[in-house]
């Protein structure tokens, strides 16, 4: 009633009941993935936690259908990322679909068909049983050399957040960890945990690694992602988010730091630390003071620490890849987070599904800004990696390589399908691509480029 009043205030109380209702469903110890599925069921709901999502992974869940969410919301991310099709701000899907229906579900293309006819059927039939070829087709892809048809070397290594995430990492032949999102680790919890489970965390992803680069990106709650203590926030995406909560909660960056140093110290070389949601030279500053002491700390403990873990921050917020040449003596890389420097860039909250279509990390005005900090990036001599979700996409990760981005990061996923097209073109073909798209006003004629593009390549 109150989200109805047609009263503004009114109806902002109801961020504050949800908070509640949450707090006690979970205070009366109902957890709120207890549904078990025995036959590999799809899951119709409003909306699901990326800590539900995580949970329902391991009980033989099929695919998500939420009402609410948009394509990189984060739930839809880690869905993707853990295999399971996920189809999301379906809005009134709740009230179409009865309980036990059969429904077929395109997670790639966003479609739910609703008792499907036996030609449907047939069809997710006859697509399963080719699944088996399309694997072995991305491991062949995968084997082979990243370098372009031209004989230049490209990188690309994955995205990962959870432990379930590696055998990918290890099939599709990811270089290395782009971007390890720690939040996970306290996905299941109400409370930060030990430093133990974080060493636990970091010590099986670096030894399940190889020798790679593993960059362990700093927690970055608040937003659509885990919080410790819950607290309510008008917009928790312009909110206590990442390393400005973190700088007001000594103890918990004290403990990821000691934590990702102690691990980096058993793995020589491997580590680099990189820093989520920076808007400011000052958290920089300030989060440096923090590595410092705890790097002496250690030391007068008798740890074996590294003398320097190469410090980089996601370039996500636009006051800070405007200003980005202010940033780039300070640090020793950038990773774009496409992720949100679209959401602020266009002011369209990623996770809103009312306003989906608005958000597309292709727009015009966001290869203008990676552009701009690519090019800052090479006169100081840093690389500049992608870890956003544009880098899954394969004509934009051919577009990243023209503007001379140094290395893209996608959730492991999506290697096979960017690698295959990347292996077929020439710098001068990634060079064009980028040079046609900063000509482009709008979304549209940004995608006409890419297909036309991509139809002269083939
Ligand atoms: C991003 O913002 O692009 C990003 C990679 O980080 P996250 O999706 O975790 O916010
Ligand atoms: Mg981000």
């Amino acid at each position: 009633r109150l989200a109805d009043s047609g009263n503004a205030v009114m109806a902002d109380r109801m961020i504050d009941l949800a908070d509640i209702r949450n707090q006690l469903v979970e205070a009366a110890g109902t957890k709120t993935a207890s549904f078990v599925s025995k036959n590999g069921d799809i899951l119709v709901s409003d909306e699901i936690s990326p800590r539900e999502v995580i949970q329902l992974s391991h009980q033989n869940i099929k695919g998500f259908v939420m009402e609410q969410g948009g394509n990189t919301s984060h739930a839809a991310i880690i869905a993707r990322s853990v295999g399971i099709p996920a189809v999301v701000g379906a809005k009134g899907i709740m009230k179409q679909i009865e309980n036990q229906r059969i429904i077929c579900l395109d997670g790639e293309r966003g479609l739910v068909s609703i008792n499907p006819s036996p030609h449907t059927r047939k069809r997710v039939e006859q697509f399963y049983a080719g699944q088996t070829q399309i694997l072995q087709d991305k491991l062949d892809i995968c084997r082979k050399e990243s370098v372009t048809k031209d004989g230049e070397a490209f990188v690309i290594r994955a995205n990962v957040e959870f432990l379930e995430e590696l055998d990918n990492v290890r099939q599709f032949k990811a270089e290395g960890i782009g971007l390890l999102r720690t939040e996970s680790i306290y996905l299941n919890r109400e409370q930060f945990g030990s430093m133990q489970d974080q060493i636990s965390f970091y010590g099986e992803i670096l030894s399940k690694t190889d020798e790679d680069p593993v960059v362990i990106r700093l927690f970055d709650v608040g937003g659509d992602k885990f919080q410790g203590a819950r607290i309510a926030e008008q917009n928790p995406f312009l909110g206590w988010r990442g390393i400005r909560m973190l700088l007001d909660e000594h103890n918990v960056l004290q403990e990821q730091l000691r934590a990702i140093l102690i691990s980096a110290g058993k793995h020589p070389g491997r580590v680099k630390l990189l820093v989520p949601m920076v808007s400011t030279l000052n958290e920089i500053k300030e989060l440096k003071e923090e590595i410092t002491k705890c790097r002496q700390d250690l030391i007068e403990e008798g740890f074996s620490v590294e003398e320097k873990i190469p410090l980089g921050i996601m370039v996500e917020i636009p006051s800070v890849a405007i200003q980005v040449e202010h940033f780039a003596p300070e640090v020793d890389f950038f990773s774009i987070g496409t992720n949100d420097l679209t959401q602020y860039l266009l002011a369209v909250d990623r996770g809103n599904a009312l306003i989906s279509k608005l958000y597309n990390q292709a727009h015009p005005s966001m290869w203008r800004l990676i552009d701009y900090i690519a090019e800052v990036a090479k006169k100081h001599g840093i690389p500049v990696d992608v870890c956003g979700e544009l880098a899954s996409n394969p004509v934009a990760a051919a577009c990243l390589l023209g503007l001379g981005v140094s290395s893209l990061s996608m959730s492991p996923v999506h290697i096979p399908a960017v690698k295959a097209l990347l292996l077929k073109c020439t710098q001068s073909d990634f060079k064009k691509l980028a040079k046609s798209v900063q000509q482009c006003k709008e979304i549209d004629e940004v995608e006409t480029v890419f297909y036309n593009w991509k139809d002269n390549l083939i």
